[in-house]
This record gives C-alpha cells, structure tokens and sequence, in this order.
C-alpha cells in the first residue's frame, strides 16, 4: 500500500477486522466474498473509510480523468412476457399506453441522434411475444441505413435469450447473425442480482444465473464486449451483493470481455415490488458501499466503474465519483425506464455532465462505448 497517500490516520478509526480487508485491498490483494460481504456493512466511520480506500483505487487505477458518452436510448417496445417485480416499464398488449415503435419512428431517433453527436445507439426492450429474429435484424438493419459507424449497442442476455427460444435456435447462432448484421456490443442488463434465489423472487421468469453468464461469455467469445450492471435494493442480502461481484470477477478473469461495471440502485415507485408493501430506494450509504466495494472487488479486472446519474441525481452522482466511480453514462437524450419507476432526469446536455465533473477538481472526457477517448 502506498502509505503516504492513505495512511493509518485514514482508515485507523475502522475495527481492526475492516481495516485490514481495506490495507489488503490497498496492497492490491483479491477479496473474497466474505470480506466483500463485511465492507458491504460498513457504518459510520468505517464506512469513510471504505470510501477513500476506494478513492484511492480508483485514481491509481484510472487517475482524475472522469468519462461520459454521448448517446441515445431506444427503447423499442414496453410489451414484455415477462413478469420482473422490480419493473415498471413493462406493459401487457392489451394496456392502453402498451407502444411498439415502427422503423420509421426508429429511423428518426437514429437521425436526431446523429444529429446531436450520438456516437452510440442504446436499444433494448420488452420481450415482445411476436418479436423473432426478424424484427431485431429489422431493427439493426434500420439503424444502419442512417449512419454506417454508429455504435450498436443492443438487445440483453434475456432478449437475446428471447430470441433463440421464438426461433428455437441456439444462442451462438443467434448472436453471430446479430453480429453479423451491425451489432457493435450487448448490455449486460438483466444480470440483477447473479443469485438463484433472489431471481426466483424478483423475476422468476428471466434467465438464470448460469444462462445469463453462459450468454455473456458467449458474446464474449465471439467478439462482442459487453457490460456488467447490478440491480441492487430489492431483498438481496449483502452476501448475495458480494457473491454478485465476484462471479463478474471471474468471468472477467477468464474473458476480458467487460467494458465498465454498472452498479444500478433500484427505483421502486410503481413497481410491483413497491405496491406490494413500502419501500424505498437504496439509501446514500447503500449507494456509497455498493459502489465503493465494486471498486475494491473487480480492482484489477474492471477500471470502470459507472454511476447513473438517471437513478442517482446530480448529487448523488457526484458522490459516488469520490467513493470509486469514474464513469457517468451518457447523454441519453431520452430515459424511459427509470423514469417509469420514478426517476426526474431523464436527459443532460454534455456540458452539464462536464460541469459535474470539473465541480469536483476531475477532468471531464468524452469516450467511445469501449473506451477509446475522443
Ligand atoms: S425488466 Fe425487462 S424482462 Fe423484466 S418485465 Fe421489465 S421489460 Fe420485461
């Protein structure tokens, strides 16, 4: 550990156990999930202290340069089969406000994408019971009659997984002809919590644990980066969050094919978790550990680690830029689902990202969806 940056008066007023997870962090020693599981608890001034441990991390592995993208979600239909109860988004057929986007209404939001900058299309949606292979080669297909270059970043595990099972094709097949028609990267959505028994509770109907890594791992293979994200705040134990971020560690470990690691706090306002009883969002100290120990658990696998302003406001954002975070997300130009579930923002202009950044002493730079700075 370099003591001269943080030294024992930092992290002293931790108990001898936390502090020793943090100095073996600091030395750039792997943590396990039981130690990943302790930061998780941290109150008070243990938790100061996780947070400059992670600060520090992230500025040796990353220094003060903070990025953000300039993009624009497409979210190309809210009809969805499936039945997640932290969603607000999704809509049965026969809903009044249930839409599907036409290719026209498509190819005009590419356009005033391109228009705005966009180097990058972020398009998902429900799972669409008439939805195959076609309509998402449609979909590719659309985009690229309007810019050649523009990054394609679409279609998660569980519409990939969608997809293979309307056709009855096997999921390799599937993302080679994906691939094949456009597709730049896959959104590492729908990984929630990587933990059977908290998907058997909040959507029971998704994917599991093993066919989310198995999709991941095949996107990687075949040369497709994606992302890793988790939904955190619904009835996931602090030992699930930790086991969550390991299992991200190992595939990272044997594929190398993760951009950035999104934490995502869940937004509860008209979801059916929150009408089946009160809850709220994570609180500030959540958001500060989740970040913090994701920072210290992938050090070494994943530099990037992205806060959402979307979920997180302006402030919160910014918090979480001292607590481990160097990454804002994008532009977005439209956001639907938080907003669904209750989130105020839904667009920023470059400009206010960046005077978020330069608030706090950082250096603002705009990036590719890989990373490459522009
Ligand atoms: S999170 Fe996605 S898959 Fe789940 S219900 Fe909502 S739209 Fe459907």
């Amino acid at each position: 550990m370099s003591s001269s940056l943080l030294t024992r008066m930092d992290i002293a007023p931790a108990e001898p156990e936390l502090e020793g997870i943090l100095r073996r962090a600091l030395a750039g020693e792997e943590l396990s999930v039981t130690e990943g599981e302790r930061l998780l608890q941290a109150e008070g001034e243990e938790l100061g202290a996780l947070v400059r441990a992670a600060d520090e991390v992230r500025r040796r592995r990353v220094g003060e340069i903070v990025t953000y993208i300039i993009n624009r979600n497409i979210n190309f239909s809210n009809i969805c089969v499936g039945n997640c109860k932290f969603c607000a988004f999704r809509r049965s057929p026969s809903d009044p406000d249930a839409y599907v986007l036409t290719l026209e209404q498509i190819m005009a939001k590419v356009r005033e994408a391109v228009r705005f900058g966009a180097t990058e299309v972020c398009v998902q949606g429900g799972l669409h019971p008439g939805f195959g292979l076609e309509n998402y080669l449609d979909i590719l297909r659309t985009i690229r009659k309007i810019s050649s270059n523009i990054h394609i970043h679409a279609f998660s595990p569980a519409e990939l997984d969608h997809i293979a099972k309307q056709e009855g094709l096997p999921i390799e097949e599937v993302i080679k002809t994906l691939h094949d028609a456009g597709l730049n990267s896959v959104p590492g959505t729908a990984a929630e919590i990587l933990v059977d028994r908290v998907r058997d509770i909040i959507c029971s109907k998704k994917i599991s644990t093993s066919r989310w890594v198995e999709i991941i791992k095949t996107c990687h293979r075949l040369g497709l980066p994606t992302t890793a994200t988790m939904l955190y705040g619904t009835v996931e134990t602090p030992h699930e969050r930790a086991q969550h971020l390991a299992l991200i560690r190992e595939i990272q470990h044997e594929t190398w094919g993760f951009t950035e690691f999104v934490p995502l706090a869940f937004m509860p306002y008209n979801t059916p978790l929150w009408t089946d009883g009160e809850r709220s969002p994570p609180s500030i100290v959540e958001n500060l550990r989740v970040h913090a120990v994701a920072r210290l658990m992938l050090a070494e696998y994943i530099d990037n680690i992205q806060t959402s302003w979307v979920k997180l406001g302006s402030l919160g954002t910014q918090l979480m830029l001292c607590a481990g975070a160097n990454d804002l997300s994008g532009t977005l130009l439209e956001e639907n689902i938080t907003r669904a579930a209750g989130g105020k923002l839904q667009a920023m202009l470059p400009r206010e990202l960046e005077e978020l950044i330069l608030e706090l002493r950082r250096i603002p730079r705009q990036r590719t969806t890989t990373y490459e700075l522009i």
